[in-house]
């Protein structure tokens, strides 16, 4: 349908409408009387003329070009795009939670804030931590406000701590946040096995060390088996250890950060608790921390007195608040009905699951790509286009084929200690035949690779769009209709 390919502005026709209203009977009146002229426009505003009919059918084919958890599989590393329940959502919408205003009185709201302390306590059950605040909108936010904590803690024992530790396998957002905090970072290389050095990471460690900052499993979806030593090296040193939790998807009702040594965890409700995400809209990045961090938590708290629950601002260590009200009410709503939906028992099959996933689809792909850390994975895995590369195919130009099978590609080029990278993250919510088929796509295009690579060097064949210049884009993004092209 030729017609829902093209852009609302060129199906509008002059004098066309999408709304069949009885005439005004309110009296006209001049503008110019009422506003200052330069407020008035001269000419009316250029808006598209089309049928209701026509502006539905746009939207839908418009809505049907994305693609999305809810039409297909989204392997995307690192960002767990996994299945959000839809009975989240019902309950997201009950209007004792959709209806309420965050300066409504307390005693109005007892049920909004049970939601939120319980969901505390889940979440700090889950991280092994001994409190939490659900303020943060995001993982980023997260980190940073936990790294504010680092920095007040610090200042109260009278100490100036000035450096934070990252692996070089590290999600971005790690050295940005630290840098954000007033941070210095400094960067630990992974040893052959993707883990942390130990022996580099004692050469950084000193008492200028603020905190290590840690993703475990981490980014190649491997465990830090040596966590319990890393710990001590950072503890003994005086510093903290913070947990970037974003995907904690592999270790639910399996272990906690708590039991690993950290003092800090941040977690992504937006990744593993299954509120929606990638559409840049409204996430939460939840921070759990150590008793000995609690009063530097930012500010109101949800705390409970005797059968009431109350926000409370009186903490004088407290970094203060970081997000407008109490965080993303709509998104800890949605958080807390799936840890109630899924209860323990179900929290710890997603662990096991996810892993299951994971590595039943490294097996399969294997003898096909190369597989930097062929070992056991967690809850992801990254395979390597080097072979592919030799043949004069890149990772980015097999991402774009498989398009045309349907998929989102892997996340690619992360981390960025592997050569050609390709993150593959299944999730635990897919069945094996999805998983089947993506990795006879897969296969597939290695094939097509050594037999016919132009097919690939040419992907995507069937998207609306080709290849865009993805520098001009992020440089010069054309973000509004013009007649004038
Ligand atoms: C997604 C992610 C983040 C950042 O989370 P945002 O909500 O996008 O800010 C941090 N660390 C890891 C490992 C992630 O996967």
């Amino acid at each position: 349908m030729a017609e829902y390919n093209e852009l609302i502005f060129e199906i509008s026709r002059p004098g066309r409408i999408g709304s069949s209203l009885p005439e005004s009977d309110v009296e006209k009146v001049d503008l110019h009387d009422k506003l200052p002229a330069h407020l008035i426009r001269d000419l009316p505003a250029e808006l598209p003329e089309v049928s209701e009919l026509q502006l539905i059918r746009h939207y839908t084919a418009l809505s049907n070009k994305n693609h999305g958890i809810d039409n297909g599989f989204y392997p995307l590393g690192s960002c767990t795009m996994k299945y959000n329940p839809k009975i989240n959502e019902d309950v997201a919408r009950f209007e004792g939670f959709s209806r309420i205003h965050p300066y409504q009185p307390i005693e109005t709201v007892q049920g909004a804030l049970t939601l939120l302390y319980e969901l505390q306590e889940d979440l700090a059950k889950v991280t092994g931590m001994d409190a939490v605040t659900l303020q943060p909108s995001a993982g980023a936010q997260g980190e940073w406000t936990g790294l504010m904590m680092v920095k007040a803690y610090f200042a109260q024992k009278g100490e100036k701590r000035t450096k934070v530790l990252v692996p070089d396998s590290a999600h971005g957002t790690n050295p940005a946040s630290a840098t954000v905090a007033g941070f210095k970072t400094v960067t630990i290389p992974s040893n052959e096995d993707g883990l942390v050095d130990l022996t580099e990471l004692r050469k950084h460690v000193d008492h200028d060390t603020a905190a290590l900052m840690l993703t475990n499993p981490n980014t190649l979806g491997l465990f830090e088996k040596d966590i319990v030593d890393i710990a001590k090296v950072i503890h003994e040193a005086g510093g903290l250890l913070y947990y970037d939790g974003a995907n904690a998807n592999a270790i639910l009702g399996k272990t906690t950060p708590g039991k690993m040594g950290f003092d800090i965890v941040h977690l992504n409700l937006h990744k593993t608790f299954t509120t929606p995400h990638g559409g840049g809209g409204p996430g939460a990045g939840p921070v759990g921390v150590k008793e000995k961090l609690i009063p530097y938590l930012p500010v109101p708290r949800i705390e409970k007195e005797n059968d009431r629950y109350v926000l409370n601002s009186h903490h004088p260590l407290s970094i203060g608040r970081v997000k407008g009200y109490y965080g993303n009410f709509g998104i800890l709503v949605r958080a807390y009905t799936y840890i109630r939906t899924m209860g323990p028992i179900g929290l710890r099959q997603v662990s096991e699951s996810a892993v299951l996933h994971a590595n039943y689809l490294r097996k399969k792909l294997e003898p096909y790509f190369e597989s930097p850390y062929s070992q056991f994975c967690k809850h992801e895995f990254v395979l390597s286009g080097s072979r592919q590369k030799k043949l004069g195919v890149r990772t980015l130009d097999m991402a774009k084929r498989l398009l045309d099978f349907g998929y989102h590609p892997p996340t690619i080029y992360f981390p960025l200690n592997v050569e050609e990278c390709m993150m593959i993250e299944p999730t635990e919510t897919e069945s094996k035949e999805t998983m089947d088929a993506f990795a006879e796509a897969m296969i597939q295009i290695a094939k097509e690779v050594e037999e016919n690579p132009e097919l690939v060097l040419e992907a995507p064949h069937t998207t609306i769009i080709g290849r865009l210049d993805e520098v001009q884009a992020a440089r010069q993004p054309v973000l509004r209709y013009s007649k004038e092209k």
